[in-house]
């Protein structure tokens, strides 16, 4: 969870859920997004169909308090829904941006939620403009619902494939018209959306396997990357219009935005943790007293770590959940205390020990700092940080918030140079390709990654058409479009 006083972690992204053919959708849909609330906390809605309207539901903040109200859940009475809970990568945060978008076009109305990003829709925004469209967000899902709109073929489908055929980037959608619920992945499958289904057959799409457990729903599958399922008075089908490239995974996803409980990409998240743990220990094991993780998520690459090494595990740190995003002004002093708002050190655990901190990773580098500083503070001998991904060294394009290359220590510094910076008695990251191993690969495949890794290494899998500047250049590399 992100607080306005964390800002040294990366931001979760989005979080998308869809449910078709069953009388209480959307309290399910309220439900699943509850579920995926540690992808997003800025905002929160929900678009409903009940046969004959389609009402909506937005608003900033927590899910809960989205949807607390009777009234509102009875407003979106119906039969299908999708919902998204968002953290801004795109756009600002207002309310005109919150997701699902909905559009009444000229076979009806269209409502699609999104986790990920464009990287060319100013481009296509641009163009869309030139020809007469007028945008009410600056969310770049609004491109795809104008070139639904505007395309020429004859049904929705087709429409939307045609739209698909024209973004570039990252995305997992889910769609929801008057006849058919729709969940799609970009041809890379870089985000997740998986498929389950209630006891009655009932579909669910859902960004994660966490969003299947909280309705009682069973996991059928995850959507395939290029693959579009519509769930329809016809049943279930499955069209794969696009070219088929090697998948490339976020494998950030694993380390730290998908929630430990999750099975994604049909592997476990918190064993994955627990093998990048197990793999850092070897990689950079170290004589210490205690193995202490950063919570939450670094906790279960702490468990691997200790395991692997036989040092004990403790909480040394405890985190306090409640930390709320308004309670208290922001100002610059309050911001300075941010870290003591969220972690505090648990002294006895701590005191005279040689101490192995672990965490998920390193962004800007100051709650890092903060924490080693805490734990000194507290008591520490020695204060080794382990950190269980390689270098942050390169933004994120494809749906989640990083800051600026120029702000990422591990842009500026060597390894050396970010020890020092956050003041550890020694600092280590996992390897690459023991990040790889924790996956279950043999090592990265450096001529055909098996995973999106880019902030890792800058080897960005789909084309950045609006970062690189001009209008939709054919001509660069890595150029990765849905094509026929
Ligand atoms: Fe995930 Fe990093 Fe790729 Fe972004 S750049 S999709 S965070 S692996």
């Amino acid at each position: 969870m992100t607080t306005p006083f964390d800002d040294d972690h990366l931001r979760e992204e989005c979080g998308i859920f869809g449910i078709s053919r069953h009388a209480d959708a959307a309290r399910h849909v309220a439900l699943g997004l509850h579920a995926l609330q540690h992808r997003g906390q800025e905002a929160a809605g929900i678009v409903s169909f009940d046969g004959a309207r389609f009402q909506a539901h937005r608003a900033m903040g927590h899910v809960a308090e989205a949807f607390e109200s009777d009234k509102v859940m009875a407003d979106l009475a119906g039969y299908a829904a999708i919902g998204h809970v968002r953290y801004a990568t795109f756009g600002a945060t207002i309310l005109r941006n919150v997701q699902p978008l909905f559009a009444d076009l000229s076979f009806g109305g269209f409502a699609i939620a999104h986790n990920g990003n464009l990287t060319n829709a100013m481009a296509l925004r641009r163009r869309l403009v030139k020809t007469g469209c007028i945008f009410q967000s600056t969310s770049d899902t609004e491109v795809i619902l104008h070139l639904v709109a505007t395309s020429q073929k004859n049904n929705v489908v087709d429409r939307l494939i045609d739209a698909l055929r024209q973004i570039e980037g990252a995305y997992s959608l889910v769609a929801l018209t008057d006849s058919m619920m729709m969940g799609m992945r970009d041809p890379l499958g870089v985000r997740p959306l998986v498929m389950g289904k209630l006891a009655d057959d009932t579909i669910v799409f859902a960004s994660e396997t966490c969003a299947l457990d909280i309705i009682g729903a069973d996991f059928i599958r995850d959507v395939e990357p290029g693959e579009i399922v519509i769930v329809s008075d016809e049943g279930i089908t499955s069209l794969k219009p696009f070219d088929a490239p090697k998948p490339r995974f976020c494998i950030f996803e694993h380390i730290y935005f998908a929630r430990p409980d999750s099975v994604v990409e049909g592997r476990s998240v918190y064993d994955v943790r627990k093998h990048i743990g197990a793999e850092l220990a070897r990689e950079s094991g170290i004589d210490a007293d205690v193995v202490i993780p950063v919570p939450d998520s670094g906790v279960p690459a702490a468990i691997g770590f200790a395991a692997e090494t036989g040092i004990p595990f403790e909480l040394g740190i405890i985190r306090n959940h409640y930390v709320g995003r308004t309670f208290i002004e922001p100002t610059q002093q309050i911001r300075n205390l941010g870290v003591k708002l969220k972690h505090n050190a648990n002294r006895p655990q701590i005191e005279g020990k040689r101490v192995v901190l672990v965490d998920d990773s390193i962004v800007r580098g100051t709650t890092s700092l903060k924490i080693v500083q805490m734990v000194r503070d507290a008591g520490a001998r020695e204060v080794h940080m382990r950190i269980a991904s390689p270098p942050t060294t390169h933004s994120c394009f494809y749906g989640v918030d990083t800051p600026e290359r120029s702000q990422l220590l591990a842009a500026t510094h060597d390894v050396e140079g970010m020890r020092r910076f956050i003041q550890a008695d020694s600092l280590a990251f996992i390897s690459m390709d023991g990040l790889y191993r924790a996956m279950g690969a043999a090592g990265r495949n450096p001529a055909q990654p098996q995973f999106c890794d880019a902030c890792f290494t800058g080897d960005y899998p789909i084309s950045l058409t609006d970062h690189w500047g001009g209008d939709e250049d054919q001509s660069r590399p890595h150029r990765v479009k849905a094509a026929g």
